[in-house]
């Protein structure tokens, strides 16, 4: 009998364990179901509909190339599986465990009414394996990423199969033109264009990061240089797994265990939504269910949220850093923590509003990634960082050497000195056509302290 291939973040077939192992059972029916209709599913931004797109568009080819083809399907993932399946006379169903809430839930009423079998291969480990010497989940991230080292290398991982069977004749498939992923917007993604969506793309970006993986640590932090993998989109949607990675870069020599160690935070996020599944909406820590954050009500605070959005706070590394966002989808970590913090602290806006603009803009969006970010930044989450570590964006920006990222970024700034493009204010050269800081910097963390001090 044929065997469903339930596909979600996991667009590949190399080191696939559900594939392979339905493979292995009979004919393959590759199934990927867009389901914006369960209201507990978040339903995923405009950038991560963009990558989708083009990523299932290049697996479809991919699995063209073995005589196989991916059907697609709209609705509730348990009724479209289930119609798919009595089409086809299959009763089981193969798939790489997911865990955000929503994905745990559908997994649950798939079970219902198909024979589900569930495999990992997403993370270097699966979440909730790795805890601490009393069988507890760890909180904080470094004791977690010393215990996951200890079970490290991850497997090796498997080669794609040599034979997909194809039924002998395919289900109903909706035509990915019809699901109108793509913004409707000309000029939006435009300046995607350096992405590659899909399996050949995310083995491109490691072949190129072989070279500057042995300088990670040096390099990760500064903006205006290409030091990391931007391998986020690629791994979020599974075009390659964390295991794949890992032994490829492993042997890269100087600081690759660094490197490493940012693929460990990516698992450590999966671990924290486990225990917490509502982190991206609720504060890890109670007492600052009570912050006074500044009400969104007022005309002042959305407009101050719009200039972040749009880069044009008076903060040039973080006004660099929303037009990296809005123009490519992706921003430097280093300035994703920076215009975070800014958003926060200087701004006083609730982090939860910051969170769901990342996680339309992101093509990288991820729910445990983007949660635990945003909640570490805000010193609202279950580890350790505090809310008084005020962040200073222009030193920040000094420190990491952002003078030409700046210049990319924010044109209207090009001309100026190394000296003076950090705080072009301060400097006496502003530009006309740049905005005034939206406050100071010393005014801002003195109202963010106050704020917290009152929830003590
Ligand atoms: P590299 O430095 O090459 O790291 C390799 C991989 O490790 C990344 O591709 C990613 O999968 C993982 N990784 C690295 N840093 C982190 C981290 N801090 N947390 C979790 N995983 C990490 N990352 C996302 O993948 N999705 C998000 O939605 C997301 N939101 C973020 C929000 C904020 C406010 C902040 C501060 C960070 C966020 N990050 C998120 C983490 C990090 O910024 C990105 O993973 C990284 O910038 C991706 O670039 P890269 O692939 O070149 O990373």
């Amino acid at each position: 009998d044929p065997v469903l291939l339930w596909l979600r973040r996991d667009l590949r077939l190399s080191d696939q364990r559900a594939l392979v192992a339905a493979a292995h059972e009979g004919p393959v029916v590759p199934v990927y179901v867009l389901d914006d209709d369960t209201a507990q599913h978040r339903k995923m931004g405009a950038a991560s509909r963009w990558w989708l797109h083009h990523s299932l568009k290049s697996l479809d080819a991919s699995l063209r190339e073995k005589g196989s083809r991916l059907i697609l399907r709209r609705g509730r993932c348990e009724e479209e599986l289930a119609q798919v399946a009595e089409a086809m006379g299959a009763t089981r169903v193969h798939c790489i465990r997911h865990y955000e809430p929503w994905w745990r839930n559908a997994e649950r009423a798939v079970a219902k009414v198909l024979d589900l079998c569930c495999h990992d291969g997403n993370y270097l480990r699966p979440p909730g394996m790795v805890t601490t010497q009393s069988g507890d989940p760890y909180k904080i991230y470094t004791p977690f990423w010393r215990a996951l080292k200890e079970v490290m290398p991850p497997d090796e991982p498997l080669e794609r199969p040599h034979r997909i069977d194809a039924p002998d004749q395919w289900p109903e498939s909706d035509d990915l033109n019809e699901w109108k992923l793509l913004p409707t917007s000309p000029n939006w993604a435009k300046g995607f264009s350096d992405w590659e969506p899909g399996e050949s793309g995310a083995r491109k970006r490691i072949d190129a990061f072989l070279n500057a993986a042995a300088e990670y640590d040096g390099q990760r932090d500064l903006p205006g240089v290409e030091g990391t993998s931007r391998l986020s989109p690629h791994l979020h949607f599974g075009e390659v797994s964390p295991g794949y990675v890992w032994h490829r870069t492993a042997d890269a020599g100087g600081s690759v265990d660094v490197f490493l160690g940012e693929l460990g935070w990516r698992d450590y996020a999966q671990n924290v939504i486990l225990q917490f599944p509502k982190y991206a909406s609720e504060n890890a820590r109670e007492r600052f269910d009570d912050f006074n954050w500044r009400d969104f009500r007022s005309s002042t605070v959305r407009d101050e949220f719009d200039a972040w959005k749009a880069g044009r706070t008076g903060y040039p590394i973080v006004d660099a850093g929303m037009r990296q966002l809005w123009a490519t989808g992706w921003m430097h970590n280093r300035v994703r923590m920076i215009a975070a913090s800014f958003l926060i602290k200087h701004l006083l806006i609730d982090w939860r509003e910051g969170e769901k603009w990342f996680w339309d803009t992101l093509v990288d969006a991820d729910y445990a990634s983007n949660a635990t970010n945003w909640q570490w930044v805000s010193g609202t989450g279950i580890d350790s960082n505090m809310f008084g570590r005020i962040m200073a964006p222009l030193k920040q920006s000094e420190k990491f050497g952002a003078a030409d990222y700046i210049r990319l970024w924010v044109p209207e700034l090009a001309d100026l000195s190394d000296d003076a493009i950090h705080d072009p204010e301060a400097a006496g050269c502003r530009p006309d056509d740049y905005p005034e800081k939206l406050i100071g910097h010393k005014p801002a963390r003195e109202r963010a302290l106050a704020a917290n001090s009152k929830i003590r």
